[in-house]
């Protein structure tokens, strides 16, 4: 604000220095040219009166030479010398008269009047400035104004010595020069009022004013600057304010004519010359409070043009600022709570893969890395099918499908059990639990993957235990059951032949009364073991319980089972075991059967079978019975 208004001020104080320089110019201009015309004025009248003397002082010594022509001046009136007067006093009419004065001062002949009045002028100083004996020579004498003695008026005397040719003293020849002669000459220069002329003789005696003033002829100037100062110093001057005479201080000249040395002095009243330029003045002042008044208007009004716009540009900075404040927060917040997702997925103990709704991948933890073997910058933007088994991956693409589709498909696809692949190619069963976020083309699936490799391994572990029997390693009772019925329905499907045995070792609890009951388990582990040995792999091997044995023979009809029979006989009794230092042979009884059409289940075949071994028993042991069913298809 300070700044603005020292600027204006300035500005207004440029703008005033200019109009007061030029009002100033103005002034001064009239000044000079008043100068000028001074200067030109008193020069000029200095030489009009420098040629009007010297035309009257060749008349006068004109007349002069006439007298002495004519033998001097005679005591008597003389006509000649009348006429002499009369011719001259013609040839310049505007002189008020002529006149010639005898030696002794006494009047000899006058231009106007023939005889001359008898007049002694003697103690007039045009005389006696040209009689004595110390008078100038041949010099004309210009007079202080007198009256004259004849009219009564103002004249200026003009005398002139007439001496004979042996310079005797012989009068004077004179002129009475009219002094409004001298006041028209000054008037021709046609000066406007504020103007004063005055004509001097060197010492001080007035001989014409303008404007005319009735005491003009009156006294002396002696003693006032022009005489008393100014003209010691200089024959002519030029001054901007200077008094001259009695005139308050003005612009002046003055000059001093080369031949007869008059004084003509010019003044200017500064008041008169500069009165038009005060006129003015009011005008001036009016232009410059009007153009400071304006000025002051459109600074104002710049000034609040330049406010409002810098308040409209700091609310506009302001509302950037807050946006941007907001922005940042926003964004901090954003950050923090990115890091946050990304630190909870990073240390999630389970794979998080994020895919968009084109099943590309977005986001890729750690866990999923060390999952999956690939790092995040391997799978970024690509496709999830990567990460699955080809056979895998139209049955993802389905869900995915389903998923984006509808919530309700979204809410079914949790807790998947579907198989991955590792980037080296392996493939490993996950547990996949999918949480989807927004809709369609917008929507996100997070994946919550974990690797149940290590549960399946231990799934099939326990099933594997559950159906074997801890001894022998073959399958238990049930599983063999199970599995016998499995085979029996699938044979009466077909219609295929199919055989069953149970087999019993002889005389076995001797074995655990003489070589004890670890050497009991022993001969049944090799006895499991031999009967594996002897069949095919798709036999069936069951530990029934005790020392007892199962076996079903799928694609086995009576011949079959009769060769299967004798073969495992033959096979226990050239074993030889050896256990704890004893080394012993076992037999074994086997009771076997034939699948018929009679038979619907494991149990009727199982219960024949198991007669069939009673038999062998009976029939003395290390031996094979065969039972063949009602309408067995043998
Ligand atoms: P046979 O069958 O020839 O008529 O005579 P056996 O001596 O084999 O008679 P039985 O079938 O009645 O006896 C079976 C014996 O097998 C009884 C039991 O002590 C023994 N035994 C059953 N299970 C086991 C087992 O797991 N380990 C051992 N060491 N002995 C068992
Ligand atoms: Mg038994
Ligand atoms: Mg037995």
């Amino acid at each position: 604000m300070l700044r603005w208004i020292v600027l204006a001020l300035l500005v207004l104080a440029v703008l005033d220095i200019r109009l007061f320089m030029f009002v100033d110019a103005a002034r001064e201009e009239t000044l000079e040219r008043a100068r000028d015309t001074l200067h030109v004025s008193v020069d000029v009248v200095a030489q009009r009166m420098d040629q009007h003397l010297a035309t009257y002082d060749r008349l006068l010594s004109g007349i002069g030479e006439g007298v002495r022509l004519h033998g001097g001046i005679q005591a008597e009136p003389d006509l000649t010398l009348h006429r002499l007067l009369v011719r001259r006093h013609a040839l310049n009419p505007e002189l008020r008269s002529l006149f010639l004065v005898r030696h002794d001062g006494t009047m000899a002949a006058m231009s106007l009047s023939f005889p001359a009045p008898e007049l002694d002028v003697s103690a007039r100083d045009y005389f006696q400035a040209q009689s004595g004996s110390g008078a100038d020579e041949n010099r004309l004498f210009v007079g202080p104004a007198i009256v004259s003695k004849l009219t009564g008026k103002h004249i200026f005397p003009l005398s002139r010595r007439v001496e004979n040719d042996g310079s005797r003293f012989l009068g004077v020849a004179a002129a009475a020069v009219d002094p409004e002669q001298l006041t028209t000459l000054l008037s021709e220069q046609g000066l406007p009022a504020a103007y004063t002329l005055s004509v001097f003789m060197r010492d001080g005696h007035r001989l014409a004013c303008l404007p005319r003033r009735s005491d003009c002829l009156d006294g002396t100037a002696g003693d006032m600057p022009l005489f008393r100062t100014l003209l010691p110093a200089a024959a002519d001057g030029l001054f901007a304010r200077q008094r001259l005479l009695d005139e308050r201080p003005g612009p002046a000249a003055y000059a001093t004519s080369d031949a007869y040395g008059v004084v003509v002095a010019a003044t200017a009243d500064e008041g008169m010359l500069l009165q038009s330029w005060r006129r003015n003045l009011g005008g001036y002042v009016a232009m410059a409070v009007a153009s400071n008044l304006a000025f002051a208007g459109l600074a104002w009004f710049a000034f609040r043009q330049v406010q409002r716009r810098r308040l409209a540009l700091q609310q506009l900075a302001d509302a950037n600022q807050e946006l941007e404040n907001r922005v940042a927060r926003r964004t901090d917040q954003l950050r923090r709570s990115e890091d946050r997702a990304r630190t909870f997925m990073n240390t999630a103990r389970d794979a998080v893969v994020v895919v968009d709704s084109n099943s590309c991948i977005v986001e890729f933890n750690r866990a999923a890395e060390v999952l999956f073997g690939y790092s995040v910058d391997e799978v970024a933007g690509r496709r999830l099918d990567m990460l699955m088994p080809p056979s895998e991956a139209a049955t993802h693409r389905r869900h995915v499908q389903a998923a984006n589709a509808s919530a309700e498909a979204r809410a079914m696809s949790r807790g998947r059990e579907v198989t991955a692949r590792h980037k080296d190619g392996r493939e490993f069963p996950i547990d996949v639990t999918v949480g989807s976020s927004g809709d369609g083309a917008q929507s996100f699936h997070v994946g919550i993957i974990r690797d149940i490799s290590e549960r399946k391994r231990l799934e099939l572990e326990l099933q594997r235990q559950a159906a074997t029997d801890g001894l022998t390693g073959v399958l238990n009772r049930r599983a063999f059951t199970a599995e016998s019925e499995r085979l029996i329905s699938v044979a009466l499907r077909h219609g295929r032949p199919l055989s069953m045995m149970v087999i019993d070792a002889d005389h076995f609890k001797k074995v655990n009364d003489v070589f004890g009951h670890p050497t009991g388990d022993a001969v049944l582990k090799a006895l499991a073991l031999t009967l594996g040995q002897a069949l095919r792999t798709s036999d069936v091997l069951g530990r029934l319980g005790g020392e007892e044995f199962g076996i079903v023979l799928p694609e086995t009809d009576a011949t079959g089972a009769r060769e299967v029979g004798e073969r495992l006989l033959q096979a226990v009794r050239g074993r030889r075991i050896e256990h704890d230092g004893h080394t012993l042979n076992i037999t074994v009884s086997i009771g076997a059967t034939v699948l018929g059409a009679s038979d619907d289940s494991f149990e009727s075949a199982f219960q024949r079978a198991d007669r069939a071994l009673y038999e062998a028993k009976h029939g003395g042991r290390d031996r094979a019975v065969l039972a063949l069913g009602e309408q067995a298809t043998v």
